[in-house]
């Protein structure tokens, strides 16, 4: 591919908003910002803001074909009585590979670039998301009950193992472990995955204190709560992400903060299970490192990251009553920079040289996106995702004016339909 020239009303180049300039990205790699556009092909945006992609650190992709198949209920009779019993059902690497395509169309039209997953036939997930042209990073599921996948902790790791193995060749799949919570999976499960981590140098991604009932479970089990649970097994210390983190106290909150842990904020399915708020301002300050995650598509009910970061900058601030709190740079950091640190994602999070050319280009020109006075305060408090005119990774133009390029967008939700009658009519 030759060198190309970017260009657009406003770029955001290395955290910050440049006008007139282009974005010069040669192959898969950001080169430069430039005044020049010498010796490129120029492609053109008008009325618009060329941003680097978003990286959602939470999610189960499947899931979005159990899109409003249950909702209204407390999380534990959710999980139980709803989504358990669907998974057990329904899941095979068929139905992973095809919901995982929908899923992927979702995360190109609202500008997700990676996705942190957490699911099981990973390998069909891992294959639809190379076809639609995105990244993520599959966490294979650990878990220490039997399902249809495995039938210990062990087992689920060397599943995990495999996919590994898989994925080896492939720079924009990785692969994590993925114990699921504290009250599925005991510190001995946990130590194990702390094992495998450190021998193969992969990703540890969990729940962690998502509701009261979490709390209530697993201190009376173990005698104490499950951060500090996580934090005697050493996965604090580990290379980890922890989604959720809505009940802390203080001391939790402390030693989280000095151990940089890095925190998937959730925020919308907080809200919608009522699971509470995250202390998303006094981790921040201790230390914590605060990504954002949608979460599965179940409990959201959607993929949207502009949503996502638009939801979780306002409801932040009116908890802390502090309306500079989670301000639109930092809002726009946290699902961008700080979702590539979380993840240990080198030369992603941000434009600048050196950095893969994952962007997107936010246009201006609906009613709601108009007058422009600051690009980054639109893309947080007044755009949707359907502002979002094109996406690229690496480079490569995944959506073109609102067309998915790398996946027939009719197929893919024809499939979904074929799918929800099934599950409909059992
Ligand atoms: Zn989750």
């Amino acid at each position: 591919m030759n060198k190309v020239a970017y260009k657009s009303d406003y770029i955001y180049y290395d955290g910050k908003l440049q006008k007139n300039k282009y974005l010069i990205i040669n192959n898969k790699i950001v080169e430069s910002l430039s005044d020049t556009s010498e010796g490129c092909e120029i492609i053109e945006f008008s009325n618009s803001c060329i941003f680097p992609g978003f990286i959602n650190t939470h999610t189960h992709l499947p899931m979005v074909y159990f899109r409003g198949l249950a909702d209204d209920l407390p999380l534990m009779e959710w999980l139980q009585k709803h989504i358990w019993p669907a998974e057990s059902k329904w899941l095979s690497d068929e139905f992973c590979f095809h919901s995982a395509q929908l899923a992927a169309i979702e995360m190109i039209k609202s500008g997700t670039v990676c996705a942190c997953d957490m699911y099981f036939h990973s390998e069909s997930i891992g294959t639809a998301l190379i076809n639609a042209g995105v990244k993520g990073i599959l966490g294979g599921g650990v878990l220490d009950f039997p399902t249809k996948i495995a039938n210990n902790a062990d087992e689920y790791i060397e599943k995990a193992a495999e996919l590994l193995l898989k994925f080896k060749e492939n720079d924009d799949i990785n692969i994590a472990l993925a114990p699921h919570a504290p009250y599925t999976v005991g510190p001995e499960s946990f130590k194990k995955c702390i094992d495998f981590s450190n021998k193969h140098d992969v990703l540890i991604h969990t729940h962690l204190s998502e509701s009261t009932w979490e709390i209530a479970e697993i201190t009376k089990k173990y005698g104490k709560s499950p951060a500090l649970l996580m934090d005697e097994t050493g996965m604090f210390d580990a290379k980890t992400i922890f989604a959720h983190c809505v009940h802390l106290s203080d001391e939790e909150i402390k030693i989280m903060g000095e151990k940089n842990v890095n925190v998937s904020h959730c925020i919308t399915s907080n809200l919608k299970l009522a699971n509470g708020f995250a202390p998303i301002k006094k981790l921040m300050d201790a230390g914590a490192n605060i990504s954002i995650g949608t979460d599965g598509a179940a409990s959201n009910n959607n993929l949207d990251m502009v949503s996502e970061i638009s939801m979780s900058a306002k409801v932040n601030k009116a908890l802390s009553e502090d309306p500079t709190f989670m301000d639109a740079e930092t809002a726009l950091k946290c699902a961008t920079e700080n979702g590539a640190k979380a993840l240990y994602l080198d030369k992603m999070g941000s434009l600048k040289s050196g950095n893969y050319a994952d962007f997107f280009v936010l246009s201006f020109d609906s009613a709601h996106m108009t007058p422009v006075y600051n690009p980054v305060s639109h893309l947080i408090y007044s755009a949707s995702s359907s502002d979002i005119s094109h996406t690229y990774v690496n480079g490569k133009c995944l959506m073109e004016n609102g067309k998915i390029l790398t996946l027939n967008e009719d197929e893919v939700k024809k499939n979904a339909r074929k799918w929800a009658d099934k599950i409909k009519n059992n």
